[in-house]
């Protein structure tokens, strides 16, 4: 099935089909509507739970942490979009196996609660289902979720975001993310309520406030000076490979200070200027080929429509159809585009170089 789509009018007037909606001033697909509203929805549950995080987190088989934000936003998501789409796949982030667990009985029933509360009356049974349609592989055509992508940050009072896109026949076709700690500048901001991103494939990305009505374009930074150029990388020192970032940055040439962030608000940031390359790099100890599908696709598409580029590290198109992670890609680099080639041949150089 393929994208339809619609011009919507900025004086239309509300009708049973779109009342309450926020009217997009640009043309975009119906599923352009529905990542905006999931997003929206998601951002509206991390906000209070994020407030309180003595909630505190449980921890998944890799040890990493998860929250009732985490499991609520996948959850009601799912819910959403067995409603709107019945026949879409998601893929996302979380499973409930560690919420079935009799200890964490409590926690389940937060999520459950916070279900109930924003979208519909549901059994903690009911709420696990939701969550596991996201354990789904792609297909044709499926959409990808992080509910909260950069948990760590979330719990550390940092940066986190909810990332949604769809993705058909490999391409990526809209995309949101809901960044509750970046302003309009798309400047780290946790005064003022946060932004959302949008884009659609060939029709732009997008930017408004989470409380705000007027939407602008996004166009990426016009840096073309390497010694200038603003690099983002993950706030978590086991995320990157901190000796080779350090011999890249130096190879580049640049001089500015680093900007340690979690999460894909490092991709609003390159898709709004106020950042220019961000070098993935794979820590030691993780094999090349784990990164997940779920921390890229929104935010990928973000960029490119906003002027920016994506690719592996390599060069190698990102390739989101190998499972539900980047399986045949080594790591990711995204720039303005102006900066691609050099910061490819900087890695080229410096890897060859170290054997
Ligand atoms: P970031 O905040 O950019 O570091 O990205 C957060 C995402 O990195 C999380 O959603 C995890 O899926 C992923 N992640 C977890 N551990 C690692 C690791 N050792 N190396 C790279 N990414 C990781
Ligand atoms: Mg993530």
């Amino acid at each position: 099935m393929g994208i339809q789509f619609s011009l919507v009018s900025p004086l239309a007037l509300p009708t049973a089909e779109n009342l309450g909606d926020p009217l997009l001033p640009f043309p975009h697909s119906p599923e352009l509507d529905f990542a905006l509203k999931a997003v929206e929805t998601g951002v509206e549950i991390c906000i209070p739970i994020y407030a309180g995080t003595h909630q505190g987190a449980l921890k998944k088989i890799d040890a990493s942490p998860v929250t009732i934000a985490d499991f609520s936003v996948q959850a009601v998501t799912a819910a959403m979009l067995a409603d709107r789409f019945p026949d879409d796949v998601l893929v996302a982030e979380e499973s409930s196996a560690v919420l079935r667990e009799a200890e964490n009985a409590y926690t389940l029933q937060a999520v459950t609660d916070v279900f109930s509360h924003h979208y519909r009356q549901a059994s903690p049974e009911d709420v696990c289902g939701w969550i596991d349609r996201g354990s789904s592989n792609p297909q044709t055509r499926f959409w990808v979720m992080d509910p909260v992508d950069g948990t760590k940050g979330f719990l550390r009072g940092g940066q986190y975001v909810v990332a949604l896109a769809l993705i058909e026949a490999g391409e990526i076709m809209v995309s949101a993310l809901g960044c509750p700690h970046l302003d309009e500048q798309l400047q780290p901001n946790f005064e003022d309520g946060g932004v959302m991103l949008l884009a659609e494939r060939s029709g732009g990305a997008w930017l408004r406030p989470v409380k705000g009505a007027v939407w602008r374009r996004l166009q990426v930074s016009s840096q073309r000076q390497t010694e200038l150029a603003r690099a983002a990388h993950s706030f978590e020192p086991t995320h990157t490979n901190h000796d080779l970032l350090r011999a890249l940055l130096a190879e580049l040439g640049t001089n500015m200070e680093t900007i340690p962030m979690d999460s894909q608000a490092k991709y609003a940031m390159i898709a709004g200027g106020s950042c220019d390359l961000l070098y993935r790099l794979t820590s030691s100890g993780r094999p090349p080929g784990a990164e997940c599908i779920w921390d890229h696709a929104a935010g990928a598409l973000m960029v490119t429509e906003a002027g920016g580029r994506i690719t592996d590290l390599n060069g190698e198109p990102l390739d989101f159809m190998q499972g539900r992670t980047l399986a045949v890609n080594e790591g990711v680099l995204v720039t303005n585009g102006i900066l691609h080639d050099a910061a490819l041949d900087v890695y080229r150089r410096v890897t060859e170089e170290a054997g």
